[in-house]
């Protein structure tokens, strides 16, 4: 990127109310076939559109074609029954229904690939994509085949690699990896899971990005966050691995949350996505709010490697409010700009 400070969103924004239930996740889609298909790409217009009238440089689907930023991309692969559920424990947070792996997981065809060549074909600006990261998706998961966390996650790293390729030919610029598990579940972190997110990215020319946060404003996840205590220092323990890794940038949350910036300084030399927007409350930053996240920021990252971002998605805040934040989040990165 050749703008300072470009701005992106980590991912999600809010569906339409005659595609699925607004403020929540899961929803189910309120369409079916082909007119659901069509639907889809309606609201991929749209996301896209909200962010360039915000003034947001780099672009993205804002996840209108999957009901789940996990789900949907398993949905498509073989070897997972979504018939036979399990319980599980999400994060080590919450009890969630999944699928159960039955067998040999496998991508029998592309999943994503189309939507980005119809977002591709919207617009000349640099486009970001979200991918789930391979820890991430085993978390999701009940495993009764491989019986193995560290396996598994290597399999879905070589089918992530696999879409990921097609991604970039594509015309993707930045494919991103969705891994909240990194803030979890440090000991697999550092023994597999920056070398499965590496297995995953290998061989692309495209930038790469991995986004670790503290995950949607739900219940689930405010009440963990009580327990964390007044500095969350989760990211110390991924940090220095992930500063040595092949992964060009690194999503983090910052606004609003209990993370001791300097922490960035252990990442020093990566890109980083500084979220300098809440998306766990519906009050819209101020721009100067959002340039003093970013200002505190510019202590830890070079400005030529800073990326204003939000938190993390925002698929389940009332559609208004995050056409505020994003407009805020561009208003905030100009004032910035300008001072530098
Ligand atoms: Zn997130």
């Amino acid at each position: 990127m050749k703008k300072l400070l470009p701005t992106s969103t980590a991912g999600s924004l809010p569906k339409p109310s005659w595609l699925a239930q607004p403020e929540t996740l899961w929803s189910p889609w309120k369409l079916q076939g082909d007119e659901l298909t069509e639907g889809k790409q309606d609201a991929l217009r749209l996301a896209l559109q909200a962010q360039q009238l915000a003034g947001i440089d780099i672009v993205s689907d804002g996840e209108q074609t999957r009901q789940h930023f996990v789900t949907t991309f398993i949905e498509l692969l073989s070897g997972v029954d979504f018939e036979k559920r399990e319980t599980v424990r999400i994060r080590d947070r919450y009890d969630a229904s999944v699928p159960t792996v039955v067998g040999a997981v496998a991508r029998t065809r592309p999943v994503f690939v189309e939507d980005a060549r119809y977002l591709r074909q919207l617009t000349d600006e640099p486009i970001k994509w979200a991918l789930p990261g391979p820890m991430t998706m085993i978390d999701t998961l009940y495993d009764s085949h491989y019986k193995s966390r560290e396996k598994l996650a290597w399999e879905f790293a070589k089918i992530l690699n696999q879409e990921a390729r097609e991604l970039e030919a594509a015309g993707v610029d930045i494919i991103q990896f969705d891994e909240p598990a990194f803030n979890v579940f440090f000991d697999e972190v550092n023994d597999w899971g920056v070398a499965a997110l590496e297995r995953a990215v290998e061989g692309l020319k495209c930038e790469t990005a991995v986004h670790i946060c503290y995950g949607y404003g739900i219940k689930a996840n405010t009440d963990w966050k009580k327990t964390l205590g007044t500095q969350w220092r989760q990211y110390e323990e991924a940090f220095p691995k992930l500063q040595k890794s092949s992964i060009d940038i690194i999503s983090l949350e910052c606004h609003n949350s209990h993370v001791p910036m300097d922490l960035i300084e252990l990442i020093r030399g990566k890109k980083v996505m500084v979220g300098a927007i809440d998306v766990a409350n519906h009050t819209i930053e101020t721009p100067e709010e959002v340039a003093n996240t970013l200002r505190k920021a510019l202590q830890f990252v070079d400005a030529d490697k800073l990326y204003p971002c939000t938190n993390c998605g925002m698929a389940p805040l009332p559609r208004q409010v995050a056409q505020g934040k994003l407009s805020a989040l561009s208003a905030g990165a100009e004032i910035v700009r300008r001072e530098l």
